[in-house]
């Protein structure tokens, strides 16, 4: 079925025109948490082909300054969430296709043998998806009962970058900041909230000497308050999974971006960053009348983020 639909967008050539209409003059941006290196080899190559690969201070000077023409045609940001252990493999691969991605950090799990809370024993139990409706204190609660405390070491192998190798890949990462401890933002108090935003950057630039500039919303989810927050802290730009992409008019600390799935085949790639399936599904909730807007909409809510944040 995926594969028919992958098809008939190709080869009706929506995909092509998309990007001659859409996508020549406005900045796309990826987002990948934890790829395989055979599997994002692939990607480059097809995005080399078709896009120029840009960086997201070149988006957010361009914003500053009003020069659109500073920007390459047809533009691209790479983007990694969370600093899983595996990203390290990457770094020879961007160097080759000359991509400076942003892997956006969380401050309090690299750097320490702390779990990605979604990716705990104790998560799979309970699942992730309750544990994101949940106030930010029940949830490190629920967790630490069932024996994942957020706070302590993993039981397994450590998943996140040590400090020592983010460091050592500063000549192809600019870093940015993903909250310190991946909460769902939205569930958390307002001290909270302005400490996983605020010290976040801060804790980055002292772990990392230089500066945490962007930063990416944990589920994509944000109100005012968090918008507010990051402005206050001195962030350049802010991105969510809101599928789209970003004109000159673009609200720098609401970035549109297409959340790619890790192990996605190249043919079912070119379709999601059309972002029909995203508005395929919206328009779908939108029918069913549980009203759009709700919840964000994912390419494939099953295998896109797979209780990745
Ligand atoms: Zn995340």
């Amino acid at each position: 079925m995926k594969e028919a639909f992958a098809a008939l967008v190709r080869r009706s050539g929506l995909d092509a025109a998309l990007r001659f209409l859409v996508a020549r003059r406005r900045v796309t941006i990826v987002v990948y948490h934890d790829p395989d290196p055979d599997v994002l080899r692939r990607h480059l190559a097809w995005y080399a082909r078709r896009y120029s690969f840009t960086t997201l201070d070149a988006v957010a000077d361009a914003m500053d300054s009003g020069r659109w023409d500073t920007l390459p045609r047809y533009p691209l940001v790479v983007t990694l969430d969370d600093g899983h252990l595996g990203n390290a493999k990457l770094e020879p691969l961007f160097h080759e296709y000359g991509v400076r991605p942003t892997m956006y950090l969380c401050s309090r799990i690299v750097g320490t043998a702390r779990p990605y809370w979604w990716q705990t024993a104790a998560a799979d139990r309970i699942g992730p998806e309750a544990l994101k409706i949940v106030p930010d204190a029940e949830r490190r609660r629920r967790l630490a009962e069932a024996g994942d405390d957020p706070d302590r070491d993993a039981r397994g192998p450590r998943q996140a970058l040590s400090w020592d190798e983010a460091r050592a890949m500063a000549g192809v990462y600019d870093y940015g900041g993903h909250t310190r401890h991946h909460p769902i933002l939205l569930q958390c108090d307002d001290r909270t909230a302005a400490e996983e935003i605020g010290l976040c950057k801060t804790e980055i630039e002292d772990a990392l000497h230089r500066p945490c500039a962007h930063f990416a919303y944990t589920n994509g989810d944000f109100g005012e308050r968090e918008v507010a927050l990051i402005r206050a802290s001195g962030y350049r730009t802010a991105r969510s999974i809101e599928p789209g992409w970003n004109g000159p008019n673009a609200d720098p600390f609401r970035l549109k971006a297409f959340p790619v799935s890790d192990d996605v085949p190249v043919d079912w790639l070119a379709v999601q960053i059309t972002g029909i399936p995203s508005w395929a599904r919206k328009l779908k909730t939108l029918l069913r009348g549980r009203g759009a807007g709700t919840a964000p909409a994912y390419p494939e809510p099953a295998s896109a983020l797979g209780g990745r944040g």
